[in-house]
């Protein structure tokens, strides 16, 4: 291995593109560790090379030409037990054939081909030698890499940087032994420069105990840096909101169902949350139809009951008139009045609303995103709740939280269907505190689950017309098209067309997402109301919808769908007292993932368990999405191969903050550099 003499001077090309891949400083680079590695250790006698194989040779060049009309470059080498190979370039630079000189030694690195000439490497690596150099004793690293960056350079930086910066053990050694994980220094000189005795197997399946090292302590800096976040939450003020149960108590005697013991648990931790002075940070889960809005009411109320206001915040407009309505049915027998914010409300009505909001009037509104918008003023804000809080961006939340009087953020409740699996909530939630709903109201029948074929979509239709003869409402989903926002609408549609003319005695209404907020409004009205037998939508009902007399729910091209989705779409059914039937009709062939996530969907009602299923089939990088959490990504710790991990992480967690806050400092910095600050957000 060879070193670069010094790190790139900032402002440099080199510096630049080493900033693409979040390398700053050569202590990026120590922890910036090969996706794989090559094995130059060796040498492989041309005659033994088999073509498809990866290997090296060491020739002499005979001869180096252009040939051929392409203008390929052509280089026939021999070896010293007297064979022959040709390396072959369809780009190259000319300065490549003046190197190329007879009588010259190289290493060829590259994919041997049985070709036209005999054995040959197309685009070899190419390193001139001397006689009898010696091999490199370690594996050669391929680091992560960006356009403009070479394997070569990166290699050089990367010795450099493990030359230049001690590689101090920031884990007691005492702790080491517990967990019985090789050294800092061991585990880091392992990964970049594996002996060739090394377990390769486990090298690439990073189940390598140098791979476990570096996993066990990157997930224990980012559950450092989350409870360093929680800590540093607690230190902002926030209105205490004590529970006086004047407004609370005459929701909970007024509402015409009793509360079950999920909720007035999730209440009461709430309630407790809510009278302290530091913010809230609760993330309230809970299945699809658990009853979360009635918790967010209740702790709106114990914010409006000590004279501040409270919001609700959801990401579609169907959701968010349908929350302002339950909360309006709720509230108003108590005296209170809601405020509904969208973007769709006439401009006269937005305005007094927002009059009466600004002036503290009214204590309590409900709405979509607009709720975040400019003209909003909230000046006596102390609770905010989002709905569906994954549909939201991480700024949308911090611009929520910025609406409340200077000095003091407002409370957060977090409110999600999509329920977390537990290592994710424990990595990237971890600055959250998780209230869960596990239990559903009394009542409720399960959704049957029937997977149907497309080419049976008749017997489907003539199900849907007798169910719906026989007093029931069905939800029509089409399918969706990703590609497309325009095509889909094409086809919710023609399905609309086709489903009027099979069933002429059924009303039939249609809603999607370029309705206008009224049109929108009009068809959910409709619905709910039983005036239409059957509402053919796309997937803007995903979320929320609570229609409890809806029982049938047909879902065509579900294998296009997410299991979330799924999972959210099936839970618009079964909300009543009558059995509920879910019909996903797929056509076929069935991709693998598809086949996966329909099984899944048909053997698990359980919303966690689909979670889990869920983050199996995608992996949890999409399962939050970047976007959407802010988060870093884990770089190599993976949250279901070392699950296992979290747990000590998170306890070693809370022994090094309480007992070497120097070493946290320090684990901080080595993991996550310059980009704590994105975690406090
Ligand atoms: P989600 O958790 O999916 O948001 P909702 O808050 O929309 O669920 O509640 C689903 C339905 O259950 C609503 O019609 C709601 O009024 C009703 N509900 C909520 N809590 C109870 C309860 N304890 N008993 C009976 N029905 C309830
Ligand atoms: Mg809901």
């Amino acid at each position: 291995m060879s070193a670069a003499n010094r790190w790139p001077t900032q402002g440099s090309r080199q510096a630049a593109l080493l900033a693409k891949l979040d390398i700053h400083r050569p202590e990026d680079l120590i922890v910036h560790l090969p996706l794989r590695y090559e094995d130059e250790t060796r040498l492989t006698p041309i005659a033994q090379a088999l073509p498809g194989e990866t290997a090296q040779i060491e020739a002499v060049v005979l001869s180096c030409e252009i040939a051929g009309p392409r203008r390929q470059l052509l280089a026939r080498l021999r070896d010293d037990a007297d064979s022959e190979i040709v390396a072959r370039w369809i780009n190259f630079y000319p300065s490549l054939q003046k190197q190329l000189t007879a009588g010259r030694r190289f290493r060829l690195f590259g994919e041997v081909r049985g070709g036209f000439f005999g054995i040959e490497m197309v685009h070899p690596r190419l390193r001139p030698v001397t006689e009898g150099e010696p091999l490199p004793r370690a594996l050669t690293p391929v680091y992560p890499a960006t356009a403009g960056l070479s394997q070569t350079v990166l290699r050089e930086l990367a010795d450099f940087a493990l030359q230049n910066t001690p590689l101090d053990d920031l884990l007691p050694a005492a702790l080491r032994r517990r967990l019985e994980l090789p050294g800092f220094a061991e585990a880091i000189r392992t990964l970049h420069h594996p002996p060739p005795e090394a377990d390769a197997r486990a090298l690439a399946a990073r189940t390598h105990p140098a791979w476990r090292r570096v996993k066990f302590e990157e997930l224990l800096a980012q559950q450092l840096s989350l409870r360093r976040a929680y800590n540093a939450r607690r230190a902002h003020e926030a209105i205490s909101l004590p529970p006086r149960q004047t407004l609370t108590a005459a929701l909970r005697e007024s509402l015409p169902f009793a509360l079950t013991a999920a909720q007035s648990r999730a209440v009461a931790e709430i309630a407790a949350d809510l009278a302290a002075s530091h913010p809230m940070q609760r993330l309230l889960q809970g299945d699809v139809g658990s009853g979360k809005t009635v918790v967010a009411a209740c702790a709106m109320l114990q914010a409006a009951e000590n004279g501040w206001q409270a919001v609700l915040m959801a990401p579609t407009e169907i959701l968010a008139e349908q929350h302002y309505r339950k909360l309006a049915a709720w509230f108003a027998p108590l005296g209170l009045d809601i405020v509904w914010l969208s973007g769709g409300r006439k401009k006269r009505e937005r305005e007094a609303g927002l009059a009466r909001l600004r002036s503290g009037e009214c204590l309590l509104a409900a709405g979509t995103h607009a709720l975040i918008e400019d003209p909003v003023d909230l000046p006596r804000l102390a609770l905010a709740v989002i709905d569906e809080q994954h549909r939201f961006g991480v700024r949308q939340r911090l611009a929520l939280r910025d609406k409340g009087i200077s000095g003091a953020r407002p409370h957060m409740l977090m409110m999600s269907a999509t329920p977390i699996p537990r290592t994710l909530a424990m990595t990237h939630y971890a600055d959250f505190d998780v209230t869960a709903l596990d239990e559903l109201p009394p009542g409720r029948a399960p959704v049957t689950t029937r997977l149907v074929c497309a080419t049976r979509r008749e017997e489907v239709i003539a199900r849907l017309e007798a169910a719906c003869l026989g007093g029931q409402q069905a939800y029509w989903v089409c399918p969706l098209i990703e590609e497309s926002e325009a095509l889909q609408l094409k086809t919710a549609l023609e399905t609309w067309e086709t489903l009027k003319a099979a069933l002429p005695t059924l009303r039939i209404g249609l809603i999607h997402g370029r309705l206008k907020s009224e049109e929108k409004a009009a068809a959910m009205t409709a619905f709910s109301t039983g005036e239409l037998h059957v509402l053919v939508a796309t997937t803007v009902i995903e979320v929320g919808v609570d229609v409890p007399r809806a029982s049938l729910m047909v879902i065509e091209h579900a294998e296009r769908f997410g299991l979330a989705q799924l999972h959210q779409l099936r839970g618009r059914v079964g909300r009543g007292a009558a059995r509920s039937t879910c019909v996903l009709i797929y056509e076929r062939p069935l991709s693998e993932t598809a086949r996966a996530r329909l099984k899944a969907i048909y053997e698990q009602s359980d919303g966690f368990a689909i979670a889990r299923e869920d983050l199996r089939i995608r992996g949890p990088g999409e399962f939050i999405g970047a976007r959407q959490s802010g988060l870093p990504l884990l770089r190599y710790a993976d949250l279901e191969a070392d699950g296992d991990m979290i747990d000590t992480a998170r306890d070693v967690a809370g022994e090094l903050l309480a007992g070497a806050p120097e070493a946290v400092d320090r684990l901080l910095a080595r993991w996550l550099g310059g980009r704590e600050a994105l975690l406090r957000a």
